[in-house]
């Protein structure tokens, strides 16, 4: 932050701006490692991401965002094997331009994000850095044995949906940069702040086949659940569901269609599902107040195809997006 002051020491840092939000197992960052005690017949599933400045976010990002992005991009691999959070580590490389005032919005951006998901930090580390200012967290849940949500499980024959609405978060960093209208900064503000989809996950463990988050794109992704079952599938264009911001884009720009489908960070759920399961899916999703949505079908073999209105083939040639 520009006129930022200089850094506070490594350990009142960790001492001022991180030992608040410490979880019970965490001592309080006092002592040299943390323990976590999972409820009985529970197993811990863990998970991390990375976000680099200049990479994952721009480096005038406001802190407290890019602080609930770390968490809730985390957060939503947790929902994505329908674990309940429980815990994170925190690795900051920090630049000499990152003052104490950033890291003060950071902190209170994982603080309210803490109370809004039942999570609280366990531990970390702190280094220096030339640049750019890199950051990592590593998240912690519980599942009870046996009862998380796989990207493996699919059948032929399965039916395929997805949370929410789809592309938002694609066409937001598009008006980010100009390129796409935004007149209410819904776009953009999904971008930004991704919803993870955490009950909805929990209410999926036994029910889906299979099931993922959307982060590199839906195509992409629901290619990594198909690879990862052995199946195939189509998904029919005109049924993935957009948000009327989202459907007012592309009206003005059909071939921003493309953008919905390969683009990531929506963070929604991409799942299979038994067709018999169908009626228990919708009992359990109205159950957790989420909206899910049928876009197709797992078939036999290994490609993803997907169909306009009027079945012409619009697959898209780069399915989504590669970090590196
Ligand atoms: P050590 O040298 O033994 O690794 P550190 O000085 O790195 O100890 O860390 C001291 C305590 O502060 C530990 O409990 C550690 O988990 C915590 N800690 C250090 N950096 C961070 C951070 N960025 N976020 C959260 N906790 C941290
Ligand atoms: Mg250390």
């Amino acid at each position: 932050m520009p006129g930022d002051t200089p850094r506070l020491g490594e350990f009142e840092l960790i001492a001022e701006l991180f030992a608040p939000l410490a979880a019970p197992g965490g001592f309080g960052l006092t002592d040299d490692a943390a323990i976590i005690t999972p409820p009985a017949g529970n197993d811990i599933v863990m998970t991390k991401d990375m976000m680099v400045s200049g990479v994952h976010f721009l480096p005038d990002d406001p802190p407290d965002l890019v602080a609930r992005k770390l968490l809730r991009v985390n957060l939503s691999d947790l929902a994505a094997m329908g674990a309940a959070p429980h815990g994170y580590a925190l690795g900051l490389s920090l630049p000499p331009e990152i003052g104490d005032g950033w890291l003060r919005a950071f902190a209170a951006g994982l603080a309210a994000d803490q109370r809004e998901f039942g999570i609280a930090l366990l531990g970390g580390d702190t280094t220096s850095t030339p640049g750019p200012l890199t950051l990592s967290l590593t998240a912690l849940g519980f599942v009870r044995q046996g009862r998380l949500l796989r990207r493996s499980g699919a059948s032929p024959g399965d039916v395929v949906f997805v949370t929410g609405t789809v592309g938002d978060a694609a066409l937001g960093l598009m008006a980010l940069r100009g390129a796409v209208a935004d007149p209410d900064g819904f776009l953009a503000d999904r971008y930004r702040l991704p919803r993870p989809r955490l009950a909805a996950g929990a209410a999926l463990v036994g029910v889906a086949s299979a099931g993922l988050d959307v982060s590199d794109g839906l195509v992409a992704d629901l290619g990594h659940l198909c690879s990862a079952s052995g199946v195939g599938a189509v998904i029919e264009a005109a049924l993935v569901p957009l948000s009327p911001q989202a459907r007012r884009a592309i009206d003005h720009r059909p071939d921003l269609i493309a953008v919905a489908l390969a683009g990531g960070d929506d963070y929604e759920l991409v799942f299979s599902i038994p067709p018999d399961a169908v009626g228990a899916l919708d009992r359990r999703l109205s159950g957790v107040g989420v909206a899910a949505t049928r876009i197709g079908r797992i078939v036999a073999g290994k490609r993803i195809r997907v169909f306009d209105a009027a079945g012409a083939d619009i697959t898209p040639e780069t399915p989504g997006f590669r970090h590196r």
